[in-house]
């Protein structure tokens, strides 16, 4: 597939990833891959050129370059477009090359403008939001044993109570469907009388199991211990219960047991007497609530975690905050055979143009993206230049509060000293 495009121009000095098997996540990555990269509103004008920077330093010293293909959303793209905040030029060219990054984007409160973020998660089908939790020397953090966090959380992206399937209080259509559900299905004496707004809740086979697919396949690459599936599945049975039952399928049905082994009975009874086939990846599940108290009581227990959208939102910033919060946590969408990485933060308007936030999260998801692209001498290097960079000292503001003897520099200083950092420890 090839696309004309309007407003931006193909680089000339790279090549198109090319897809082996999509299945199977199969991809082949010249030696200078053409990367889509949208900077983003707010402070993405500040961080999303730093990270660019940081990353093509990466690249070249380990042999490779990125031919970047800057494309645009929101703010940036309504100037170029004619007011429109998702054109089809950069929809497409995520679509065409694969693997692409993106900086924060806002969001205006208020009907009418839907989230291009979850605009571009859905048009192509980006199902699961990946976060790696892990510390970084020297980042200032609540708990004691920081550095126990070393988890990846992978949070189904396109369906639960995320979906929109919801109806406003007050409207003819909701009182449709409370009809429904009291006269038609026999929960007349559920729903309190008098105003109401109601939303479904969609747990699908295919999006549970390809989710959860996902994230084992994620561990085995990995060479992960475990991938626990969080779930309340005791109260919403037919849906977060069917999520876990559908996610276990997978566990037990499509790999062998020496290579995956799932747990029976692990939500209610201690796995210290289980047999585990050595080297195998064990698939258990665990509570939401509970799982919310084990990740700061024992956290070194946890591993690959995978789980509903709704879990997913609270449990992953929940992760993040015990390594240090929103400044330095990464992320990225999987589809298949396809990438799209993203910080979690977003635009942070009160910081935007300033030159002072912190890069690292957006330079932390390149670091998923080259992991994604089989660059992994590529992600070690960048995360550990930025872990030396901390380490010794030379923070962004939103760090540097919470250290003593740190150095406050800009997003820019910050991305210089990382790029020599890469120089030095390459
Ligand atoms: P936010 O992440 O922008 O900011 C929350 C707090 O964290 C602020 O105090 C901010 O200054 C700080 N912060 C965030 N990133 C930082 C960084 N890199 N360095 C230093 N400090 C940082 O969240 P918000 O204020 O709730 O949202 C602002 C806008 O961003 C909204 O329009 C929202 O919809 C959008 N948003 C976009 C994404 C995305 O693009 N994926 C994600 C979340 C929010």
């Amino acid at each position: 597939m090839s696309y004309d495009y309007d407003k931006v121009d193909v680089p000339a000095d790279g090549e198109p990833v090319q897809v082996v098997d999509e299945e199977n996540d199969e991809l082949d990555i010249p030696e200078t891959p053409i990367v889509p990269i949208i900077h983003g509103d707010g402070i993405g004008k500040d961080v999303g050129p730093a990270a660019q920077k940081v990353l093509s330093a990466a690249a070249e010293a380990t042999g490779r370059d990125i031919a970047w293909m800057r494309v645009y959303a929101g703010e940036s793209a309504r100037e170029r477009y004619d007011g429109e905040n998702l054109p089809d030029d950069t929809v497409n060219a995520i679509d065409e090359f694969r693997v692409a990054i993106k900086g924060p984007l806002t969001t205006p409160v208020g009907a009418g403008f839907r989230s291009l973020n979850v605009a571009l998660r859905q048009t192509l089908d980006f199902y699961a939001n990946v976060r790696p939790t892990y510390y970084l020397d020297g980042v200032p953090s609540p708990m004691k044993k920081p550095e126990d966090m070393n988890m990846v959380t992978f949070r189904e992206n396109t369906e639960d109570v995320y979906a929109g399937i919801e109806w406003e209080q007050g409207t003819e259509d909701v009182e449709k469907v409370r009809n429904f559900v009291e006269e038609e299905m026999g929960f007349d004496e559920t729903m309190h009388d008098g105003p109401i707004g109601i939303g479904i809740k969609p747990i699908t086979e295919k999006g549970s199991k390809r989710l959860v697919r996902k994230a084992i396949d994620y561990a085995i690459e990995h060479d992960r211990d475990k991938v626990t599936l969080v779930h309340k599945g005791n109260i919403m049975k037919f849906t977060e219960g069917q999520f876990s039952e559908w996610g276990m399928e997978v566990a037990e049905e499509e790999y062998p047991d020496d290579e995956v082994f799932a747990a029976p009975d692990s939500l209610w009874e201690t796995q210290d007497d289980i047999d585990i086939p050595e080297g195998a990846v064990m698939v258990e599940e665990r509570l939401a609530d509970a799982m919310l108290q084990w990740m700061q009581l024992r956290t070194d227990e946890f591993d690959v975690l995978a789980m509903p959208n709704l879990n997913g939102d609270y449990l992953s910033d929940a992760a993040g905050a015990q390594i240090g919060g929103l400044g330095i946590a990464p992320g990225a969408n999987f589809g298949d055979a396809r990438v799209l990485a993203e910080p979690v933060h977003g635009s942070a308007p009160k910081r935007a143009g300033q030159d002072q936030a912190n890069p690292t999260a957006l330079i932390l998801s390149g670091r998923l993206m080259f992991d994604y692209m089989g660059w992994k001498d590529a992600a070690e290097l960048v995360r550990d230049a930025v872990e030396e960079t901390i380490s010794s000292g030379t923070v962004t503001y939103d760090l540097e509060r919470n250290l003593e003897d740190a150095e406050k520099v800009s997003t820019t200083e910050f991305a210089d000293t990382v790029i020599e950092n890469i120089h030095d420890l390459a």
